[in-house]
């Protein structure tokens, strides 16, 4: 079968073929692989600045946005059935006996940075036709959402950031009746991070790059959210456009713009960073004047990485929702599908929001 492959020592990105996975043992499902979406994450991959191939292989698979069909299950398999469809977690235990969170299922916290991620991290990934997964992996999905399911994973992303911010908010002695949220950035992460807010109805403003009049603040419009251009709006003037920010999204991964940020935050904010920016030279940034918010603000900086299993039910929730009241805004969230011949070209070049690579029909 066929599979995209990134060969770091030999810089090359290609489709190989490699063998079929045995039959499915125990808790394991084999899969049929629909559809997998590309992100910024893949691209890095693909330019050989991040990822790593599993132990004893020359190449990774890529791919983590995965949707797919159970075609054939293991004996020990409880919940799962022949024809489900399935979107798998990302990341996978370390072994450490003594790392309570991937103990419990939680790897999304793993301490001992010796997890794998799948299409990541010393773990082949889902570009190729077929897959071997364990059921503990797999969240079930309903058919309704299949030709948006590759959405699952990066909304996972939200999803989690909106668990953080309601266990960390329970600081607070009262509940701000409507948070009102600011997403940096209106790419895919941003785009999904917006469509979950708005149809948890909270008042959510995106802040881009891209003019007032662009397709994309359009799309931003579309789904419920409003749009501020930091062509009108410099990021000291936000809040006194917008009003006091309670949650700031942050979905650029710049510093300079993360950080800038905290100056829209109303007092007791919680400013939610996702990017992982590359390691560049050293930015100026006015950190007294950042530290000093922070403090005589009660505010709180946090970092989220990865989804656990939880994160990936809200996540399907967000999406069944987000389809009742917005299917046109979420389908556009797809702006190009192709098959995995053109996943090479399409690494090096996006096309518009977002990329998916189909697999089968
Ligand atoms: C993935 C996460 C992963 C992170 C870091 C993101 O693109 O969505 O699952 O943990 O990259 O590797």
């Amino acid at each position: 079968m066929r599979a995209l492959a990134i060969f770091r020592a030999q810089q090359d990105v290609r489709v190989i073929d490699v063998a079929e996975p045995p039959a499915p043992t125990g808790r394991q499902a084999l899969l049929r692989v629909l559809e997998v979406g590309i992100c910024g994450t893949d691209r890095e991959i693909a330019a050989f600045e991040y990822g790593d191939p599993p132990d004893g292989s020359d190449y990774l698979i890529l791919g983590h946005e995965a949707v797919a069909e159970v075609l054939e299950t293991g004996p020990d398999v409880t919940e799962l059935q022949v024809g489900d469809l399935v979107v798998p977690t990302v990341r996978r235990p370390c072994p450490d006996p003594g790392c309570r969170t991937c103990r419990i299922g939680r790897q999304d916290f793993c301490t001992t940075g010796a997890f794998t991620e799948r299409g990541i991290k010393q773990a082949h990934g889902f570009l190729t036709e077929l897959v071997l997964e364990d059921e503990q992996n797999l969240v079930t999905v309903p058919p309704q959402l299949t030709d948006v399911a590759t959405l699952i994973e990066p909304l996972s992303i939200a999803a989690k950031a909106a668990e953080q911010a309601q266990a960390i908010q329970q600081r607070l002695p009262w509940q701000p009746d409507k948070p009102r949220t600011l997403v940096l950035g209106a790419g895919p992460i941003g785009m999904l991070g917006a469509i979950a807010m708005t149809v948890t109805r909270f008042d959510t403003v995106v802040y881009s790059r891209e003019p007032a009049d662009s397709p994309r603040a359009d799309k931003v419009r579309e789904l419920g959210a409003s749009y501020l251009s930091t062509e009108q709006t410099p990021m000291d003037k936000i809040n006194s456009v917008t009003g006091a920010i309670d949650v700031i999204y942050e979905a650029v991964g710049v510093p300079a713009v993360a950080f800038n940020a905290t100056q829209a935050l109303a007092p007791n904010g919680l400013l939610i960073l996702t990017g992982i920016p590359a390691l560049n030279e050293p930015a100026t940034l006015p950190i007294d004047r950042i530290m000093k918010d922070i403090v005589l603000n009660n505010q709180v900086i946090v970092g989220t990485v990865n989804a656990g299993r939880s994160a990936f039910e809200l996540s399907v929730q967000k999406l069944e929702q987000a389809m009742y009241l917005i299917p046109h805004s979420v389908r556009a969230i797809i702006t190009n599908r192709v098959p995995l011949d053109a996943a090479p070209e399409i690494l090096r070049q996006p096309h518009g929001v977002k990329d998916v690579i189909r697999i089968h029909d």
